[in-house]
């Protein structure tokens, strides 16, 4: 991991750097952040000759070698400082990031996702989700409808709060990005397709979309999940945030088996931030509400959570684990009480 003097490297440094690290075959990248750009060499980092020639170059400020199988997503790495701003908000500042929305918005009653958004924004929420098209285990089931996506575009004029849809396919991947949708949501089963991730990466530079990485549901270990992560990032996306959603084998009673107690575990290994979806997790709105204050307990940075103005007309998911926006606004209340707390004690 280079970083230089300045903020960013000129065309003909970057020259200068990618000519000496190809006469070791490797390539070197660059990563932009809010505040200034670092750049990662891919390939044997660990060769002493191309290290010091490029430490020795007057407008390199350090060169770090990190032996981690992750290492722009470890937390030592140059990005460890690194902070992802979605709307008004830098994630990890001030508050709990909460997203809510339905899962699955509903083609023909976009009345009731535009009333369920302002809902939420009266409640409190940062961002607004909403599923365009849906990972569905029944074939049968509704799986989705283009149209969706002018409902939920609508809703972010209406509100002004950024918006989170899930990218199963590089054809959608195109459309939420000429959407300029601010958080692309990898799905649990798409958490280990590292060729879907290495195009979001890819596709998503220059861009404001942050990625929202769900945990593979089949128990990720906290290397793997991060290491999924590290597929985004080496393509030059560094706006990643980890979300535990619940694993299976299931915990009998709940929908998946809950994992926000994970959040630590991660935070001691990456600086991604994390927000912990209850809703997946507990799978039933009654305990959404106590696995959201865990989450927070735990460290996590921010929450997803379904939520409808009318839980039992809506689609997919909602019937069975949609919060009311009325329920949303203590949530937000309580999870922003026990953050606060956390930095009293
Ligand atoms: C969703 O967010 O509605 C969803 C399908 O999530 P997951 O990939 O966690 O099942
Ligand atoms: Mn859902």
């Amino acid at each position: 991991m280079i970083i230089p003097k300045a903020g960013k490297l000129t065309k003909a440094q970057f020259k200068e750097v990618e000519g000496i690290v190809s006469e070791f075959n490797c390539t070197v990248l660059e990563i932009e952040g809010h505040n200034r750009c670092v750049y990662a060499i891919l390939g044997d980092e660990t060769q002493t000759l191309m290290f010091k020639r490029i430490a020795g170059l007057s407008y390199i400020r350090k060169v770090n070698k990190i032996e981690s199988p992750y290492k722009l997503m470890d937390k030592r790495s140059a990005l460890a400082n690194h902070q992802i701003k979605i709307g008004e908000r830098v994630i990890g500042q001030d508050k709990p990031f909460i997203i809510g929305g339905p899962c699955t918005i509903d083609p023909n009653s976009p009345s009731m996702f535009l009333e369920t958004a302002h809902a939420l924004k009266e409640a409190g929420v940062d961002a607004l989700r909403g599923g365009v098209w849906k990972p569905r285990t029944n074939p049968y089931s509704y799986q989705g409808d283009n149209k969706a996506i002018e409902i939920i575009l609508d809703a972010r004029e209406q509100t002004k709060l950024p918006i989170d849809i899930e990218v199963m396919d590089s054809a959608q991947l195109k459309i939420a990005l000429d959407a300029k949708v601010d958080i692309l949501q990898v799905g649990t089963r798409n958490a280990l397709n590292y060729s879907l991730l290495k195009e979001i990466g890819k596709t998503s530079v220059g861009t404001d979309s942050s990625v929202l990485l769900k945990r593979g549901r089949h128990v990720a270990s906290p290397d793997e999940f991060i290491a999924a992560a590290e597929y985004l990032v080496a393509e030059g996306n560094p706006n990643v945030m980890l979300c535990p959603r619940g694993t299976t084998p299931v915990l009998d009673g709940y929908r998946n088996h809950p994992d926000e107690s994970i959040t630590p575990l991660l935070k001691n290994k990456t600086w991604a931030p994390v927000v912990v979806d209850p809703s997946h997790s507990v799978g039933h709105s009654q305990y959404v509400h106590a696995c959201s204050l865990a989450s927070i307990a735990y460290g996590a940075d921010g929450l997803c959570i379904e939520s409808h103005i009318d839980p039992a007309k809506g689609i997919g998911d909602d019937p069975k684990q949609a919060i009311t926006p009325d329920k949303m606004k203590d949530l937000v209340l309580s999870c922003q009480q026990l953050w606060d707390s956390r930095y009293q004690s």
